[in-house]
C-alpha cells in the first residue's frame, strides 16, 4: 500500500534513513535542495526530483527530514512545495521526521486535513499527516535502531508502521497532532539536563579527590545510573566509541542541542509552564555554542564547562 516513498532532506539523518527504506525494498523517490547531495544519491541509480512537488507526484507517502520549522514549513506550503495548490492526487500519507515545534507540527496537520484527495484511498478522503521526530545519532540512522516518537491519527500510525521499523527498531505512539513533536522535545531536554548533571557530579567528584573513572563505575550500578553515564559517558578516556573518546567529534551537536532546548523553552513559556532547569541548559549549552564548541558533540559540556579545559 506504501510502495512508493519519497524522501526530502537528505542531511546526516535522512540520506541513512533513505538508504535504508531502499534496502528495506521501497521504491524511493528523493529531493534536496544541495546539488551535491542529489548528484550522488543520482550516481547510485536513486530516482531524484528537483522540488518536492514532483516529489509528490509520484509518492504514496512523503516522509521529510529537515533542519528546523521554518525548512518545514518551506517544503509543505512554499513554491513547488508538496501540497501545492491543495489538490492532491497522491501522496495520501505525509510524514514529518524533523525535530520542529509542536504548534507547527499541529497546524501543519490542519491545512494538510483540508486538502483534497483526487482520488479516494481506501477510506482516506483527505491526506493524512504524522509529526514523527526520532530519538538516535546518525549511527542509529545508520544501523536502522531510531526510534520514531509519532503523533497524529492512530489510523495513519498502523498504515506506516513497517515503514518506521524498516528505518527504526520502535515507534511509539503518542497521541494526536503534535504530540510526537512534543515528546521529542522532552526526551531532549531530559538528556540535555541529565548530560549536565553527570557531567557536574564527576567533575565535582575528580576536585574533591575520587578519579571520574571511579565515580562512572559507582553511578553505573547506584541510583546515579543514567544513559549519561552508562550509554554515552562525557569523560575522555572513560568508554570507547563514544564521541567524548575522540574529542567530542560526530554525535549530536551543541548547535542541534540549543536548538531543541530553545523549542522546550518556548514550549513551555506557550503553556505557562515553569521549567527552571531547562532554561538553565539553554544557557550552558549556549554559552558553549557562542564559545565555538558549536559543533562538538553535547557531552563536550563536560570538559569546557565542568573542568575548564580548553582544546
Ligand atoms: P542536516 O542539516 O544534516 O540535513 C538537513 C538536510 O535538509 C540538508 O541536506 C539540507 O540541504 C536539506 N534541506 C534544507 N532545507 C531544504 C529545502 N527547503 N528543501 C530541500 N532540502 C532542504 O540535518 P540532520 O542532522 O540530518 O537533522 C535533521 C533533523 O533531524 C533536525 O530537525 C534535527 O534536529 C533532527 N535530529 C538530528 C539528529 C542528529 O544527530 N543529527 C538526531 C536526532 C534528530
Amino acid at each position: 500500500m506504501l510502495e512508493n516513498v519519497g524522501f526530502i532532506g537528505l542531511g546526516h539523518m535522512g540520506s541513512r534513513m533513505a538508504k535504508n527504506l531502499i534496502k528495506a525494498g521501497y521504491r524511493v523517490t528523493v529531493h534536496d535542495k544541495n546539488s551535491d547531495i542529489m548528484k550522488k544519491f543520482s550516481e547510485m541509480g536513486i530516482s531524484t526530483k528537483g522540488t518536492p512537488f514532483e516529489v509528490a507526484e509520484t509518492s504514496d507517502v512523503v516522509i521529510t527530514m529537515l533542519p528546523s520549522s521554518s525548512h518545514v514549513i518551506d517544503v509543505y506550503a512554499g513554491t513547488n512545495g508538496l501540497l501545492h495548490g491543495g489538490k492532491l492526487l497522491r501522496p495520501w500519507l505525509f510524514i514529518d521526521s524533523s525535530t520542529i515545534d509542536p504548534q507547527t507540527s499541529r497546524n501543519l496537520s490542519t491545512t494538510i486535513s483540508n486538502c483534497v484527495l483526487k482520488e479516494k484511498k481506501d477510506n482516506w478522503e483527505t491526506p493524512a499527516k504524522l509529526d514523527a521526530p526520532v530519538s538516535g545519532s546518525v549511527i542509529a540512522a545508520e544501523a536502522g535502531t531510531l526510534t520514531f516518537m509519532v503523533g497524529g491519527s492512530e489510523e495513519a500510525y498502523q498504515a506506516a508502521n513497517l515503514l518506521f521499523l524498516s528505518m527504526g527498531k520502535s515507534a511509539i505512539f503518542c497521541g494526536k497532532a503534535g504530540n510526537g513533536s512534543a515528546a521529542k522535545i522532552c526526551n531532549n531536554l531530559a538528556m540535555a539536563v541529565s548530560m549536565l548533571g553527570v557531567s557536574e557530579a564527576l567533575a565535582l567528584g575528580q576536585c574533591l579527590g575520587v578519579a571520574a573513572s571511579t565515580l562512572s563505575k559507582i553511578f553505573n550500578c547506584s541510583s546515579a545510573r543514567c544513559w549519561s553515564s552508562d550509554t554515552y559517558n562525557p569523560v575522555p578516556g572513560l568508554m570507547e566509541g563514544v564521541p567524548s573518546s575522540r574529542n567530542y567529534d560526530g554525535g549530536f551537536s551543541s548547535k542541534l542541542m540549543v536548538k531543541d532546548l530553545n523549542l522546550a523553552v518556548a514550549s513551555a513559556k506557550e503553556a505557562g509552564h515553569r521549567c527552571p532547569f531547562t532554561s538553565q541548559a539553554q544557557e550552558i549549552y549556549t554559552e558553549l555554542c557562542m564559545d565555538g564548541h558549536d559543533v562538538k558533540d553535547f557531552s563536550c559540556a563536560f570538559r569546557h564547562y565542568y573542568s575548564g579545559k580548553d582544546e
